[in-house]
């Protein structure tokens, strides 16, 4: 479906994409979910121009646009478009004139692959009292937002919950607090959205919050502002309540935005929601899903070695990608470039580990998952070998240039599981590390990606690094499950 749109337009902005179809060159776009052109509002107002001066303007709302036409200081008919889902906010004021009302409309749009923030200030005045133009803007206002925030507009959607934002000062390049001043508050002020704030002082304390603070329903969710280690540990903490144990279920919606050094799951929920196009905007985006979005499900895989529990929402790995997401913590400073870097430099010094790896694949009808001390049962596959890596993901995007598992979707409840075996040379490997950028690695010949619902690693020594979302764990025997659904985030 295709917005159609009037002859006499001399200008549009921001319309790169429409419903996934570029008619420029912009490389990236906006899913529009659903094209609905039924005329919502029409009105003659005044446009407020820079310099303060002002003109006649038609304005149209639809479900999808909002479309305004005027003659500017030069004289030109302009006719310029907003999609609905770039609209983050409105504000109705008192203008300098005592009758008129002003309603400012603040959108995040696209230009030339980036979003930039645009105001467009509408002047109501045709009603005589100052009254009637206040209630004319406050009608449109509440039209536009229940597009965006459901039919209670501001207060819909739970949204009369604070969201819990958790910023880690310390992730990436030390910028995430810098992001949520710069990118995230100011859309919360526009969208009028209730937060409370915690910056973390130390590793841990997100999970200690989420392990210990009372009532988390008071939240309408909790929003890590960091790469995935610090969701890991909200996940974590999570689980180690006892509401969650009991019920399988996360007791509070997650939210992402990314300011960490690995942001895989930042990349995946663009993902889901631009449907294989790339994200226009990593930061902005994320913060339109946090704002705009709605709790959807999502898989966890729990995860058990000999000593622990975990509970995992991205990757559990063991050899070279583990390798390199410990040990290319040395070049933190880098950002994410450290992941590519360190790659390269890995696969000159290959290392090769013997285990015995077991999988549940998929299209077997089993859902035979043992406990780690007893034999898998006959529905899985064995196999015995020195592996390179053996690496599992169950979101599509790793960090923002990896590209695991292209298929994947938040709740398929499929772990890709991946490994690579002694056989496979240091130039098939380097081949291997670049198509993982693309999403094409799973059609090398030399590279094993099966979707299963578990898989068991039983290394013969403890040597290789085991990592679970990024992060060291132990190193030994190691089972991992699909809990399906057992979390929520916020997207649109
Ligand atoms: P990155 O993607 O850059 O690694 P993460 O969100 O994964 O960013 O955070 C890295 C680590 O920082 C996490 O393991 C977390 O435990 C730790 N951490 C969180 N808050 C702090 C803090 N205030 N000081 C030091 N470390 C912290
Ligand atoms: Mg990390």
């Amino acid at each position: 479906m295709k917005i159609t749109l009037n002859s006499d337009i001399q200008s549009s902005d921001n319309l790169s994409i429409i419903n996934g179809q570029h008619n420029d060159s912009e490389p990236v776009g906006i899913k529009v979910a659903a094209i609905d052109e039924s005329l919502l509002l029409h009105q003659t107002v005044d446009i407020l121009l820079a310099g303060n001066t002002d003109t006649k303007c038609e304005v149209e709302l639809t479900g999808t646009c909002l479309q305004y036409r005027y003659r500017d200081n030069r004289l030109k008919d302009k006719c310029k478009i907003i999609y609905v889902v770039d609209i983050i906010g409105c504000s109705v004021s008192d203008a300098t004139d005592e009758s008129k009302v002003v309603l400012n409309i603040i959108a995040y749009r696209i230009r030339r692959g980036r979003r930039k923030r645009k105001s467009v200030k509408l002047v109501f005045s045709g009603y005589g009292s100052r009254d009637h133009n206040y209630e004319e803007a406050i009608k449109w206002k509440r039209t536009i937002m229940s597009l965006n925030y459901g039919p209670y507009g501001i207060t819909g959607h739970g949204r009369h919950k604070p969201l819990m934002f958790i910023v880690n000062p310390k992730s990436g390049r030390g910028r995430a607090l810098k992001i949520f001043e710069d990118f995230v508050k100011p859309l919360l002020k526009e969208s009028e959205t209730l937060y409370e704030l915690q910056i973390t002082d130390h590793a841990n304390h997100a999970l200690e919050l989420m392990r210990d603070t009372d009532d988390l329903t008071r939240y309408r969710a909790v929003v890590v502002v960091s790469g995935d280690g610090l969701l890991y540990e909200v996940v974590n903490g999570l689980t180690k309540r006892m509401d969650t144990i009991t019920e399988e279920r996360l007791p509070v919606t997650l939210g992402i935005i990314p300011g960490g050094s690995g942001n895989g799951l930042a990349h995946s929920v663009n993902q889901a929601f631009l449907n294989h196009q790339k994200a226009v905007d990593s930061i902005y985006d994320c913060v339109l899903h946090v704002l705009q979005g709605h709790p959807l499900p999502m898989d966890l895989v729990r995860v058990t070695t000999e000593q622990n529990v975990y509970f995992s929402f991205l990757s559990l790995g063991w050899g070279l990608m583990a390798d390199i997401d410990i040990e290319s913590e040395r070049l933190r400073a880098l950002g994410e470039p450290r992941f590519t870097i360190y790659a390269l430099y890995r696969s000159f010094a290959l290392r090769k580990n013997r285990a015995r790896l077991s999988y549940l694949p998929t299209q077997t009808d089993s859902s035979d998952v043992p406990v780690l001390a007893e034999p898998v049962g006959k529905d899985w596959v064995t196999i015995d070998d020195q592996f390179i890596q053996i690496y599992a993901s169950y979101q599509s995007h790793i960090n923002s240039t990896a590209i695991f598992a292209p298929e994947a979707t938040l709740d398929d409840g499929i772990i890709w599981l991946l490994f690579l075996r002694s056989k496979v040379s240091r130039r098939q490997v380097i081949q291997f590390l670049l198509a993982l950028e693309k999403g094409r690695h799973p059609a090398l010949p030399y590279v094993d990606f099966v979707p299963v619902r578990a898989f068991r690693i039983e290394p013969y020594n403890n040597i290789g690094k085991m990592t679970v979302d990024g992060e060291l764990v132990e190193s030994g025997p190691i089972q991992a499950e699909v809990v399906p659904r057992m979390a929520t985030i916020l997207t649109r």
